[in-house]
C-alpha cells in the first residue's frame, strides 16, 4: 500500500504524509497545536519542517484549520517558528 500524500501549506508541493508535520486547531479554535503523532482529531494542515515553508504556512493556516475570530496569529507564528528545522 502506498503512503497517502498531503500538500504542504508552505510550498504547495504534494509529498508523502510522513515528510510533513501535521498541525491542528486547538480546542478553542484560537490557536494551533503540533500533532507530532498524527492522532489529534479535527481538520489538519500539513507543512514541511523548514523555516521557509513554516513562515509561509503561518500566514495561510487560518482558513484550512477553520480558526475562529479569536485566533492569535502572533502566537500561531511563534508555535511554528519554534519547530526545529530539519
Ligand atoms: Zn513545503
Amino acid at each position: 500500500m502506498s503512503e497517502p500524500s498531503r500538500t504542504c501549506l508552505g510550498c504547495k508541493k504534494s509529498v508523502p504524509k510522513s515528510k510533513l508535520l501535521r498541525i491542528v486547531a486547538d480546542a478553542e479554535k484560537s490557536g494551533i497545536v503540533i500533532d507530532e503523532d498524527g492522532v489529534l482529531p479535527g481538520r489538519g494542515a500539513y507543512v514541511h519542517r523548514g523555516s521557509k515553508c513554516l513562515s509561509i504556512a503561518s500566514r495561510r493556516v487560518r482558513a484550512p484549520l477553520r480558526l475562529g475570530d479569536r485566533v492569535d496569529l502572533d502566537a500561531v507564528g511563534q508555535v511554528l517558528a519554534a519547530i526545529p528545522s530539519e
